[in-house]
């Protein structure tokens, strides 16, 4: 018999690990670790967001929904979209609701690629792009940013990674793994670009809520989509979610907000692979833009406390780290040590029982930084700290 993992088609078995799940394995079953590492809330979902859920269930709510989700969760996505990023869609044809922007992340691919086309997206970055784009048969070409310019997008670099293959750009903004947030002026030029060279661009806007504004951080910043930009709405899909700033990533429900011809290829391939999501999870989601506003302030400002509590910290420590404008991550520094990424996060790990998640996870542009995820408890973070400069007090 032919062994199995021959059997295993050639673009599945050339798809790499995460390197996140790698790390975590040796974390599992450690209870003196503090995990700055699993880019997810510590909240718990809202209670009335969960009520919402359970209301559903008790009134016998248990079917499936319209494929493209439930036309009165479409009608709030598209007031909280229109109010959010100041672009308006049809709740009728233009959102189509998916299992988190994990899985609209695959639809837009899937539906947009032709073997061998191109997307260019920028990098370190989401552990799932990558693989995302090859899984639908497309190239990922990657733009490095820099820890030197604050993780910036440079439009001059986006350019010079286009081919006459490049279908797609894709952007995310405020980014996992750095926290950074792209200047509009940058934005402008890349949605320029996309015009000028007749692109889709596709938004992961997920962390969109989560910015941190004003000289202390405390204050909700300004989101600028690049759907808003001019040119650009009927060019764009608008990827966002529930998972972070509603604390909802256990529902799993995230959207797509883009021109009728683009979310009707999309939810074909939703219809036959996936259905729809789950209808607990959507009455949960229509509780959640209804009234879900002051707890979602109520996490950010915890998470503006924690982000500010660690750039004190690491600047005390002397571990250069930029301030990142959103997110819930901080990408310090960590090159002056002599150690790779990996190592640096091993040892940090093994010495000190904390867990962050090296940069290399995050494409190879991540190399000399380390990712710690501010999504914990404040005291918890305080400790972290603690134990993080004794290390690099070792290490010189
Ligand atoms: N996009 C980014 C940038 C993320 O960081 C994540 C999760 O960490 C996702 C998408 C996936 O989110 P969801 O839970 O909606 O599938």
């Amino acid at each position: 018999m032919k062994p199995l993992q021959e059997r295993i088609a050639k673009h599945v078995r050339d798809i790499p690990r995460s390197g996140i799940r790698d790390f975590f394995e040796l974390v599992v079953g450690r209870d003196d670790v503090i995990s700055l590492g699993v880019g997810e809330p510590d909240f718990s979902t809202p209670w009335h967001i969960r009520e919402a859920a359970i209301f559903s269930l008790e009134r016998g709510q248990t079917s499936y929904t319209s494929n493209l989700g439930l036309l009165s969760l479409r009608q709030e996505i598209a007031a909280y979209v229109e109010q959010l990023f100041k672009v308006s869609y049809d709740p009728a044809s233009e959102i189509l609701v998916t299992v988190g922007v994990s899985e609209a992340l695959d639809l837009v691919f899937r539906a947009l690629l032709d073997p061998g086309d191109e997307v260019v997206y920028h990098e370190p970055c989401y552990v799932s792009y990558s693989p995302s784009i090859v899984l639908a048969h497309g190239k990922a070409v990657t733009v490095q940013t820099r820890v030197e310019d604050n993780f910036v997008l440079r439009a001059k670099d986006v350019e010079a990674a286009l081919t006459d293959r490049t279908r797609v750009i894709l952007l995310n903004f405020p980014t996992n793994p750095t926290g950074a947030v792209e200047p509009v002026e940058e934005l402008e030029k890349i949605a320029a670009l996309a015009v000028e060279r007749d692109l889709i661009v596709v938004s992961d806007e997920i962390y969109c809520e989560l910015l941190y504004g004003g000289p202390d951080g405390m204050s909700p910043g300004e989101h600028t989509s690049i759907a808003s930009l001019p040119g650009m709405r009927g060019r764009t899909v608008l990827l966002h979610g529930f998972s972070k700033a509603f604390a909802m990533t256990g529902f799993r429900l995230g959207y797509a907000c883009a021109p009728t011809v683009l979310t009707e290829a999309m939810m074909k391939i939703h219809q036959y692979s996936m259905l729809c999501a789950s209808i607990m999870s959507q009455q949960a989601a229509i509780e959640a833009l209804r009234n879900g506003a002051p707890e979602v302030e109520r996490m950010r400002r915890a998470y503006a406390q924690r982000r500010n509590l660690m750039l004190k910290r690491f600047d005390e420590m002397g571990l250069p780290c930029f301030a990142p404008g959103g997110a819930f991550y901080m990408f310090p520094d960590v090159r002056k040590y002599g150690l790779t990424s990996k190592e640096f996060a091993l040892r940090l790990l093994e010495e000190e029982s904390v867990a962050v998640v090296p940069g290399s996870a995050f494409g190879p542009a991540g190399e000399g930084c380390v990712r710690a995820c501010y999504a914990t408890a404040y005291d918890k973070i305080e400790i972290a700290m603690d134990r993080m400069a004794a290390f690099v007090k070792r290490l010189g």
